[in-house]
């Protein structure tokens, strides 16, 4: 229990990285993390819910940080192709360029140059989460790749083109880019909803 107290310490102090008062190139904490994930999720996961439950904030604060990564150019809304109702966030060139600026940047290359390897550490804190998860009855965003609801196109595997993937809860169509974005609607294998 010593060593797992130990690396929780560790563990808000490397938080530093992503949690702080003042603004960083004119974002806030929160509106770099919104701004990342609008850069990680799929299509069906870059809405104002989504980003509302990734942030941990309510509707109406996510909408005041979208508004001002639009004012600021960074992000751009459409109506979603299947419901004109639904409304889907964008990064812009202008967010993409920003983001080569991510204060979490030197984090994710401590990461890279872990001696455990980066895929090992991800896995043990998706154990971590999991565990989490299970104890609020809530879950967390995670890629196509780890999720039940993925199958290789059928087509795709008999024509031996490059892969293809469907969604079977979206029913549709995913790209081999498009399966390692963050999706709210992803269920693990070994579920424990
Ligand atoms: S396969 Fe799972 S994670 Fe991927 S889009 Fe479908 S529901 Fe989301």
């Amino acid at each position: 229990m010593k060593a797992a107290r130990e690396a929780v310490d560790l563990l808000i102090q490397a938080a530093s990285s992503w949690q702080f008062d003042d603004a960083l190139n004119g974002l806030r904490d929160r509106e770099w993390m919104a701004l990342r994930f609008l850069a990680r999720a799929n299509r069906f996961s870059r809405t104002p819910s989504a980003l509302a439950q990734f942030v941990g904030t309510t509707r109406a604060t996510a909408s005041q940080t979208v508004k001002r990564l639009e004012d600021n150019g960074y992000v751009q809304r459409r109506s979603a192709d299947q419901d004109k109702r639904s409304v889907i966030l964008d990064v812009t060139p202008r967010g993409e360029k920003i983001l080569a600026s991510d204060p979490i940047a030197p984090f994710v290359h401590a990461i890279a140059a872990l001696e455990l390897g980066a895929s090992n550490f991800r896995d043990l804190l998706r154990q971590i989460l999991e565990q989490l998860d299970a104890r609020k009855h809530r879950h967390h965003a995670d890629s196509c790749r780890q999720c039940i609801f993925l199958t290789e196109s059928a087509s795709k595997r008999a024509s031996r083109t490059q892969a293809e993937y469907t969604c079977r809860f979206f029913r549709a169509d995913l790209s081999g880019a498009e399966v390692d974005l963050l999706c709210f609607n992803f269920e693990p294998w070994a579920s424990t909803r």
